[in-house]
Order: C-alpha cells, then structure tokens, then sequence
C-alpha cells in the first residue's frame, strides 16, 4: 500500500549535506534527520534506493535511481565520510534528482541516479580495490537500471575495480577520456546562447569575458574566447594556471576575488559552486553569466536576484552538460565529433530556455527544470506510466 506524505512534512523539507546548495533541480530533497526512508523518496518521487554492505571490505554503499523513464539512471559514485547515514541518503537523493534533469534538458536517453560510498576516500590502494569491487557488485545487482561513473573523490582507477565486476559503468581509462574539452565547447556555445538572445548576434569577438578558476573546463574555454576574438580576465588560485593562459591568450590577470567586480560582458565560474550569491551580485557588472561550475547559485533566490537585474544567466546544468555527453559517448558509441554535435546542441536548449523565461516572466533556472520536466512527463506518457517528477 503506498504511504501518503503530508504536504506540511514535505514542506518542512531541510537544506543539510556536504557539498553544495540549492537550486530546484539539485534542491536538498528530504528531510536530512528523518529516518522515514519512504518518506523520503516520496518528497520527489524516487524510484529506488539500495543500501548495500559488504562485511569483507567494510564497503557502505548507497544508491538512488531517481527516474528512469528517459533511459538507465546513470550518475557518478561519490566517495565522502558523512557523519550518518541520514546525511549520505539526503545526499544521493539530491544529487540523483539533479542527475534526471541534467541528463533529459541535455535531450539525452538517460535517466537519473547517483550512488555514495561512505567512509574516509583517503584509503590505500588494498583497501580501495575490495571496496569498490563491491561497489561494482552493487551497482551489477540493479540489472543495467543504473549506470554509474566518477565524481567526487573517485577516479577512472576506481572504475576499472567496479569494471572487473559489472559492465554498468561509464568513464573508464582510455574510454572517453578527459570531458574538459567537451565540457568546454559546450559552455562556449551557451555563451554564444546568451549572446544572441542579448545582443541578437552569437559573435562574441571584441566582447570581455572573465573566466573564474583556469583548471581543466577554464583553460579550454579560454582558448575558445580568445580563439573568437574575444579578451579575457582571468582568476585562479594557482599562479601557474594563470600564467598559462596570460602566456598563451594574452588574458588579463586579476586577484582573486576582484573577478567578480571587474567589467566584462561575460562571467564564466568555471572554479566553485555558490559563487552567485549576495555578496557577488552586488558587484557583478556583466551581462551575461556563464560558466561551467557546478551549483553556481547559492540559493534559488539568487537566481531571481539575477533575474531582477536583467544578467543573463545560463543555468549551470544546462551550460556544463558537455562533461555527461562526453561520458554518455560511451554508452552510444559516439565518436568525439559525434559528441562534440551533441554539446553544440546547447546553444539551442540555452536559447529555448532564456525565450520561456522571457515570456513567461519566471527565472531561467526555473525555466531550464520546466524544459526536464516536460520531456521526462512526455517520455512517461509514451510509457503510460505515472508522472514522476
Ligand atoms: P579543475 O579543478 O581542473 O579547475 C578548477 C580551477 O579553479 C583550478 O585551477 C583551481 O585552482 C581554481 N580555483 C579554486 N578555487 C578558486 C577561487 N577561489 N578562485 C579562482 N579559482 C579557483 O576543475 P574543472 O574540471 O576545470 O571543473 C571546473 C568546474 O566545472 C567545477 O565546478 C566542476 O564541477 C565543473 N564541471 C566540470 C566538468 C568537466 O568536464 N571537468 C563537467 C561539468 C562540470
């Protein structure tokens, strides 16, 4: 018999886990504290979960597969030492959540899920082998319901252990290697997504774009601006990192909490989540937001705030998806260009959720769940199945 959830308990529902905030698509799903599993699952309609323990190895593992109706649930496993087990359940209910919007916005056939392993990542290479290998016989168990990949604290190394013990599993060494680049073009082409809603032209060429954090995804995005004609700002922790890309693409270097504040047409996080939050808004001075750091928004309100004051912002899981078509091209087959087509795609999505949000006067980040949800409605309808999400 199904349990009914009072709309007040659902309501009550609490912000906690490590990591990162809120926006709706990743919004906390449950209630941190609550032992009700079933409750749980029922505040945004989870599929499934499983707890899995393995006494050999110690291994505690959870996963959540949160919506299946576009494909496998597939999501990274995230290696973390929560302090309950109530923290690691609210965790990977979030995170798989997140997995079902970004995948079906990204238009590709896959659902969402997520798995957590709990306990301290820094353990050695022994220990980490039997560990996950019955992460792997975890993940085996779902029967190809769930696909899963790295994330946090776990590595291409840690996939080919899960490897040795199911094939559902994506990222793996000399596979589709490095998403950076991927990840990269497709942010670029939601940048250009913006620019044309803006300004009626996707030609950034004399436009100033300062890029947050020169990493992986940053130094590539660079290389794409300056490739288009445009200047850069730069900012990163790392000295090396921005002296590469003054070196190699003339970018300006600023310290690093002046990135915020200085005057570009273009901000692009591509360093830390949370970073649109009350004290940057007040200084942010370009038009455009869009980079590919994951949760960007350190509230929903944020967004609005966004909103209110006419930036343009790319919603972080619609601009990064490149990273999961990357690794998706395992599972199709494609080849790098094949997977480069699909992240050019996100011009298109960027620009369809900037027009909804325009016309229908509601935040972009709202507007990009809208866009999910609309294709995941559809995909169960075709299935005549429940509405999940
Ligand atoms: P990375 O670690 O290679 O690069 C991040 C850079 O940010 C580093 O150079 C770091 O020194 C710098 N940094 C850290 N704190 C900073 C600060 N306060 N100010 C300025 N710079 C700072 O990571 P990455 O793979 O390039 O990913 C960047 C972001 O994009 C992350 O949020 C990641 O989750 C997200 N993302 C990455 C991919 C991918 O394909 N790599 C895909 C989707 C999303």
């Amino acid at each position: 018999m199904k349990r009914k959830v009072s709309p007040k308990k659902a309501a009550a529902a609490k912000p906690a886990a490590p990591g990162t905030p809120t926006r709706r698509s990743v919004a906390p799903a449950t209630n941190p504290h609550s032992t009700d599993v079933f409750e749980q699952l029922a505040v945004h309609r989870h599929e499934q979960v499983s707890y899995w323990y393995d006494p050999q190895s110690g291994y505690r593992g959870v996963i959540a597969i949160h919506n299946t109706a576009l494909g496998p649930a597939l999501g990274g496993t995230r290696f973390w030492n929560y302090v309950s087990d109530a923290e690691a359940l609210n965790d990977v209910l979030r995170l798989s959540r997140g997995m079902t919007y970004k995948s079906a916005v990204a238009g590709l056939n896959l659902g969402g899920g997520k798995s957590v392993i709990i306990g301290d990542p820094s353990i050695d290479n022994n220990e980490r082998e039997s560990v996950f290998r019955a992460h792997g016989r975890h993940v085996d168990a779902l029967g190809g319901r769930y696909v899963t990949a790295e994330d946090v604290n776990t590595s291409p190394r840690d996939m080919e252990w899960v490897f040795a013990e199911t094939k559902s599993v994506v990222g793996l060494q000399g596979r589709s290697g490095d998403p950076s680049p991927v990840t990269a073009f497709g942010t670029f082409r939601a940048t250009q997504a913006c620019a044309q809603f803006l300004w009626g032209t996707d030609d950034v060429s004399g436009k100033t774009v300062a890029v947050q954090g020169v990493g992986h995804v940053g130094y590539y995005l660079c290389k794409l601006f300056h490739e288009a004609g445009a200047q850069l700002i730069v900012s990163d922790v790392s000295a090396e990192r921005t002296k590469r890309v003054a070196d190699e693409f003339g970018a300006r270097v600023v310290a690093r909490d002046a990135i915020y504040g200085v005057r570009a047409d273009v901000f692009a996080p591509c360093a830390l989540g949370a970073i649109i939050n009350d004290d940057t808004i007040k200084v942010l001075r370009a038009a455009i937001v869009c980079g590919a750091a994951n949760n960007q928004l350190a509230e929903e309100r944020h967004g609005d705030a966004l909103q209110r004051r006419g930036i343009v912002y790319a919603p972080d899981y619609v601009a990064n998806a490149g990273g999961l078509i990357n690794v998706n091209a395992e599972i199709e087959g494609w080849s790098l260009e094949q997977s480069h087509t699909k992240a050019g795609e996100i011009f298109d999505t960027v620009l369809r959720v900037l027009e909804i949000a325009r016309d229908e006067g509601i935040p972009s980040y709202r507007a990009a769940d809208r866009l999910a949800e609309e294709r995941v409605a559809a995909a169960e309808r075709d299935k005549r199945l429940p509405h999940r999400i």
